[in-house]
């Protein structure tokens, strides 16, 4: 029964918006993450990582730098974005569940080749159960037979590019998306032309490949985010976090891989995890993040910090644990 003492917002007190990314296996999505990182996730720059959820910090003078061409102007509020990967193959319905759990919003890609696939419609449904808003990635438009590339550019500037040709297939298969979103029971629209936003779903078509449509897809995100949620996105002086995974980690004794969902964490801050047998109570003797815009699970150098600010995901070393209960 805080609310009274809320700080007012005042554009500078929001945290990082989650995100979470989903969609059928090979729609693109570590792709996609890797084109706004410049990042080779997906090349197998570290194998075997499918399985466990990720998680990549995007600062938000990266997401200005990477607009830019779309809208000089562009306000952010937010301190950056916080983008979480889950698993795609079929096995890992919990985890996506989990993942999709924690965010403010979310990326649905889907194949502009192959439409809906089942995997779609599973993200759909844990959408709509979770009530989470969304924006859709129509991805691989470079695959349209003729796509002139046109790296990194807003999509506007590229679809002028194109021929006749290509904008009839691109038509084509875009209301074929559209049609199935309807059986859904969803209404879609490309984000340019949607009138009606919050009640339509934005479309934004893009290529992993190229980067067609990352500027506009990140610009919406962050946009949206900021228009629509604001008091979700207020820091709170309490603590949110999401326990990922507990581990004795190299170098690092017992870590937490955790995500920071609102709230500040310190050094030395007493810390309570839910163990097996209980309450184990310890306190955090590092917290470590990887450097921005490199994904979690993929072994690099970490940054130490004093402090942190939500939303990030970070590995917490512990303490020795002082109880068992
Ligand atoms: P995920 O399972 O959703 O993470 O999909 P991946 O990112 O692993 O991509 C699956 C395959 O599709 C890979 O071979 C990618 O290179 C390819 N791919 C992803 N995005 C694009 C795109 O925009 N254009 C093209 N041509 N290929 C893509």
């Amino acid at each position: 029964g805080a609310d009274d003492d809320q700080p007012v917002h005042n554009g500078q007190n929001l945290r990082s918006p989650i995100c979470c990314i989903m969609g059928h296996v090979d729609a693109g999505k570590t792709k996609l993450l890797d084109c706004i990182r410049g990042t080779h996730v997906q090349e197998g720059e570290a194998g075997g990582i499918t399985q466990q959820i990720g998680a990549t910090y995007f600062p938000a003078e990266n997401i200005r730098e990477r607009t830019k061409e779309l809208k000089a102007d562009a306000k952010l509020n937010v301190p950056g974005l916080l983008v979480i990967d889950t698993p795609g193959h079929e096995s890992f319905t919990k985890l996506r569940t989990r993942g999709s759990g924690l965010c403010d919003l979310a990326i649905l890609v889907v194949d502009l080749m192959h439409g809906l696939e089942p995997q779609t419609i599973e993200s759909l449904n844990l959408l709509k159960s979770g009530k989470t808003d969304f924006v859709i990635a129509l991805n691989k438009v470079d695959r349209l037979y003729g796509w002139k590339t046109c790296p990194n550019a807003p999509i506007g500037k590229a679809i002028k590019q194109q021929s006749k040709d290509v904008m009839i297939e691109f038509n084509m298969r875009l209301t074929q998306v559209i049609t199935q979103f309807k059986e859904q029971g969803l209404n879609t629209e490309l984000y340019y032309k949607n009138k009606e936003m919050g009640e339509t779903y934005n479309i934004v078509p893009t290529s992993a490949i190229s980067g067609e449509g990352i500027p506009d897809l990140l610009l919406l995100l962050v946009q949206w985010a900021q228009k629509t949620m604001i008091k979700r996105l207020t820091y709170s002086e309490e603590v949110q976090c999401t326990i990922l995974e507990v581990k004795v980690d190299e170098g690092h004794g017992t870590t937490i891989d955790v995500i920071l969902v609102n709230g500040v964490l310190h050094e030395g801050d007493q810390i309570v995890v839910g163990g097996m047998q209980g309450p184990i109570v310890t306190s955090i003797r590092a917290l470590l993040t990887p450097h921005p815009m490199r994904e979690f699970r993929v072994k690099g150098t970490y940054l130490h910090h004093k402090e942190i600010k939500a939303a990030q995901c970070i590995k917490i070393a512990a303490q020795v644990t002082v109880s068992f209960s």
